[in-house]
């Protein structure tokens, strides 16, 4: 960063400075289903060239993308027999924790790192059984990637027939009627991914064997949850193994 972005950074983080003492004394009008957070209101998020307002649990770091999967996983798991064996790559501090006292779940984690997961391994090669998973999260890890065909792949290896991967990506700005964005490099700048997906996911998804849908976060919350849980209105693309 340059002086004049590094010093308008710190200044942007000022203003998290201040939303600490107001959830001391505000009404509790925001909720983290990630963790159980209640307060006036989130942190900011404060990023390279942007500041996104109301965002970042001050307790367990959710994002508002999390909050949206926590409640969805609630309903997810609800509505299927236990117990469900579920597989999540990187996973997110708030959603991890939740998952993991949930009693119903059999709950593996896997990331290239060694600490805070259950098996260390690489997406693209996972070092488990074919179908042996009930569900799997794969929420903005594919976009760090060269390439996302081969975990994909190995998302629909380790599903079992009739199971489900929720899978999250970041989206480019109007999505909807653009293909994605291939950088042909991880970008700095961007957190490091090599891409913005666009209106292929679902076929990216579907290339790999599997059936896809996507849902969004207004699909299943109500406009006065997504104010509670500050969610935003994310995609989950939902693929599923058929049954043969
Ligand atoms: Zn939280």
């Amino acid at each position: 960063m340059g002086g004049a972005t590094v010093a308008g950074y710190y200044a942007r983080q000022i203003s998290n400075l201040l939303i600490r003492p107001l959830n001391l004394v505000g009404a509790a009008r925001c909720e983290c289903p990630c963790c159980g957070w209640r307060g006036a209101r989130f942190l900011n998020y404060v990023g390279y060239d942007e500041t996104l307002a109301n965002y970042v649990c001050p307790r367990c770091g959710s994002h508002a993308r999390h909050r949206g999967l926590a409640i969805f996983l609630d309903r997810y798991a609800a509505a299927h027999e236990a117990p469900i064996r579920v597989l999540h790559f990187a996973p997110e501090r708030g959603i991890a924790a939740r998952i993991a006292a949930d009693p119903k779940i059999s709950y593996v984690t896997l990331d290239m790192a060694p600490h805070s997961v259950s098996v260390r391994g690489d997406i693209r090669a996972i070092p488990l059984r074919d179908a042996s998973f009930d569900l799997i999260i794969c929420c903005h890890v594919l976009e760090h990637l060269p390439a996302d065909g081969p975990a994909l792949k190995e998302i629909a290896r380790t599903l079992k027939p009739g199971a489900a991967a929720l899978i999250m990506v970041p989206m480019r700005s109007g999505w909807e009627n653009l293909p994605t964005l291939e950088f042909g490099a991880p970008q700095p700048r961007l957190s490091d991914h090599w891409r913005l997906y666009g209106n292929d996911v679902a076929a990216r998804i579907e290339s790999a064997g599997l059936c896809c849908k996507s849902l969004r976060f207004s699909s299943f919350l109500t406009l006065q949850e997504r104010e509670r849980y500050q969610s935003g209105d994310d995609v989950i693309f939902l693929g599923t193994k058929t049954l043969r």
